[in-house]
């Protein structure tokens, strides 16, 4: 009897042991095991999420990484923050973000709505939990950079502007994440707190009788198809892939209105709209309250110009960067509204949802 009560309590001693080691070695990793990346995670909240396009976050070679106080392009002894502040009057703290919905010294936050006491303290080190991020995070802006290239972006916003943006999309479809969405980049003025951004390469819009910019940056190939010609200043490596042709997705410019003014614009190139459109689907997955439609008027069309301030508190989903701003006319009006959304939504399952995009799809014309 005795024997066989003590030989029990080894037994038991002895699974347990088994027991703890399992739960040290879950999934059976090993120590040091390293973690494979498919090379199109993004990172919210501190985990990665997949996108089925191609992603280079601020913690890989190659990447653009805005925690960094000094800037990323200047000679390296007068790159840091202290240096920066005597050349550079726009920069005036050494980050260029922060925590959401905290008061900022800044004019990117919106004071009426802050985190509680407790969620400050819990989040204040940095650890945001994905759950937190998913309740506060409800819009999805969309830029374009005035760059041309995404490197030529970060340059500006993170060595000349003291600004951030989430994720800079570039002419040949890779994401760039400089930031974990968690933070509150700085790019939308009163959006910040509760947005993520992207920056697209673009050069951008312009009035229809001053659209010089337009030719410098596109040619004609001799067969007709026009494509994108970086200025001698830029070098071709500052694109990913190498020997990259930029066509924009339609051979002509594109004009519609965009604050009551009419606008010109080259569109963006297939590969930025098929990494965009996964970005989309990921973002609206991951972060729930952002719903997967564009601001629309009553009859069902795109709004075209800012939103007024009580429409913009209400909405929850994509927008332009006009809709945020008055003074902004970005993504411009050859932004394609509804084969971005409906991308997306097909990705995520849904059903599409009507065109209303009045300067892109002009026949499917919601009434009006
Ligand atoms: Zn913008």
């Amino acid at each position: 009897m005795r024997a066989s009560r003590r030989i029990g309590a080894v037994l038991t001693a002895l699974a347990l042991l088994v027991s703890t080691g399992c739960s040290h070695q879950k999934g059976n990793a090993k120590v040091a095991q390293k973690l494979d990346r498919k090379g199109d995670e993004i990172v919210v909240a501190g985990q990665l999420f997949h996108t089925g396009a191609p992603v280079v976050t601020w913690m890989d070679p190659g990447g653009y990484d805005a925690y960094r106080t000094e800037r990323r392009f200047a000679p390296w002894e007068k790159s840091s923050y202290n240096a920066t502040t005597q050349e550079v009057k726009d920069i005036d703290s050494p980050a260029r973000y922060n925590i959401r919905y905290t008061p900022t010294t800044r004019p990117y936050g919106s004071p009426g709505k802050q985190l509680t006491p407790e969620q400050l303290e819990q989040v204040r080190g940095g650890g945001w939990p994905l759950s937190l991020v998913q309740d506060k995070v409800d819009q999805f802006v969309y830029h374009f950079d005035v760059c041309g290239t995404s490197r030529q972006c970060f340059n500006i916003l993170h060595d000349h502007r003291g600004l951030s943006v989430h994720f800079m999309l570039d002419v040949d479809g890779t994401i760039y994440q400089t930031l974990d969405v968690k933070e509150r980049a700085w790019h939308a003025t009163t959006s910040n707190n509760r947005s993520v951004g992207i920056e697209i390469a673009n050069i951008g819009c312009y009035p229809v009788n001053n659209d010089k910019t337009l030719d410098e940056w596109y040619r004609k190939d001799p067969n007709g198809l026009t494509r994108m010609v970086l200025p001698a200043w830029m070098n071709s490596t500052w694109i990913r892939t190498p020997n990259f042709i930029a066509r924009p997705a339609r051979n002509e410019p594109i004009v519609g209105e965009i604050q009551g003014r009419m606008y010109k614009m080259y569109d963006l190139t297939p590969q930025q709209y098929d990494s965009l459109i996964k970005l989309t689907a990921t973002l609206c997955t991951v972060l729930p309250k952002i719903t997967p439609d564009y601001p629309r008027d009553e009859y069902g069309n795109l709004i075209t110009h800012a939103l007024s301030k009580e429409t913009l508190e209400n909405y929850h989903g994509l927008l332009g960067h006009y809709h945020v701003q008055t003074n902004k006319q970005d993504p411009g009006p050859a932004f394609q509204w509804d084969k971005l959304t409906n991308g997306a939504r097909k990705l995520m399952g849904l059903k599409p949802l009507p065109n209303g995009d009045i300067i892109n799809n002009p026949k499917t014309l919601a009434k009006k």
